[in-house]
C-alpha cells in the first residue's frame, strides 16, 4: 500500500510531467470509479500531497483528489499500450498517465478546493508535543498510534517499525506512558526516515512501482522491516516479528525499550 514517501514520489515525478500543461480529454474505463467530466482544456496548476492523498488544481479553480489505498499505482505512458488493470487515463500533450489498481480500491474526485489548512506541501514535520497531546490518556501500543491517519497521515506498517527502530522505542508500549524526550526521537526519527524514503523513491518490497515503473530503493535500506531473525545494526542483537493489531511488526527487542 502506498504510503507518505510513495505518494510524495508520485507528485515529485508527476510535477515535471504535468503541472503548466492542459488536459487534453480523460477517459474513465472502470465505472467504479463513477462519473468524472472528459477535463478537455483545463490546465493542472499544481500537484500537492496531504498525508496519503494527492491533490491536483486545475486551471477552473476545481481540484481533483487521488486515494490510491492499496494497489492503485499512477504510470506515465509515452507509447500506445496501456498496462493491465487500467482504470482511467489522462491524455496531455506529451503522453498519458494511468491509473492501473488490481484491487479497484483507489478513488478519484473532481471537487471544490479543500481548505488551505488541509492541504500541505511537502513532509508536514511531526511536531513532538502535539503527538503527546494526542496520545495522552490512551493505552493503544504506540505502533498502532503511528498508524492512526488521524493522528499522523501518511505513516503505514513498514515506516512505523522502521521509525520506532530509530527512536529505540518499543513498540508495544501504551503511548499514554511515553515522555516527552521520546516524543522527541520518534518526531525526529519519523522526519528523517520519511526524508530518506523519499530520496529512494520509495519502498518496493512487492509491487510499489514509480511514475516511470521503476521500483523504489528504500526496502534496500530497511533496518527491521522483513528482516526477522537477522541481526541489529545498532545492537547486533536478533530482530524478532510480533503481530499488533493484526499487522506484521519488526523490532530489535535488546535496543527498544
Ligand atoms: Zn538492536
Amino acid at each position: 500500500m502506498p504510503e507518505l514517501p510513495e505518494v510524495e514520489t508520485l507528485c515529485r515525478q508527476l510535477r515535471t510531467v504535468i503541472v503548466g500543461r492542459d488536459i487534453l480529454s480523460l477517459q474513465v474505463i472502470d465505472r467504479k470509479l463513477g462519473h468524472l467530466p472528459p477535463l478537455s482544456g483545463r490546465g493542472v496548476r499544481s500537484v500537492d500531497r496531504h498525508g496519503k492523498r494527492m491533490v491536483w488544481m486545475l486551471s477552473d479553480g476545481q481540484c481533483l483528489i487521488f486515494q490510491l489505498r492499496m494497489t492503485g499505482r499512477l504510470f506515465w505512458l509515452e507509447g500506445e499500450e496501456l498496462p493491465a488493470h487500467a482504470r482511467l487515463v489522462f491524455s496531455f500533450p506529451d503522453g498519458r498517465l494511468v491509473l492501473s489498481d488490481p484491487r479497484r480500491f483507489a478513488t478519484v474526485e473532481l471537487c471544490s478546493p479543500p481548505a488551505a489548512s488541509t492541504v500541505a506541501d511537502g513532509l508536514e514535520p511531526l511536531e513532538p508535543k502535539r503527538l503527546a497531546d494526542a496520545a495522552r490518556g490512551r493505552r493503544l501500543p504506540v505502533k498502532s498510534f503511528l498508524m492512526d491517519q488521524r493522528v499522523v497521515a501518511g505513516i503505514g506498517n513498514i515506516y512505523a517499525s522502521e521509525i520506532l527502530h530509530k527512536a529505540g522505542i518499543d513498540p508495544l508500549r501504551p503511548v499514554c506512558g511515553l515522555g516527552p524526550a521520546e516524543w522527541k526521537r520518534i518526531a525526529s526519527a519519523a522526519a528523517r526516515i520519511l526524508v530518506e524514503a523519499v530520496d529512494s523513491r520509495g519502498t518496493s518490497i512487492s509491487d510499489w512501482r514509480d511514475l516511470h515503473a521503476d521500483r523504489g530503493e528504500y526496502q534496500h535500506r530497511l533496518r527491521v522491516y522483513g528482516r526477522k531473525g537477522e541481526r541489529c545494526g545498532k545492537c547486533r542483537g536478533e530482530i524478532r516479528r510480533i503481530v499488533i493489531a493484526g499487522r506484521s511488526t519488526f523490532y530489535c527487542p535488546t535496543c527498544q525499550k
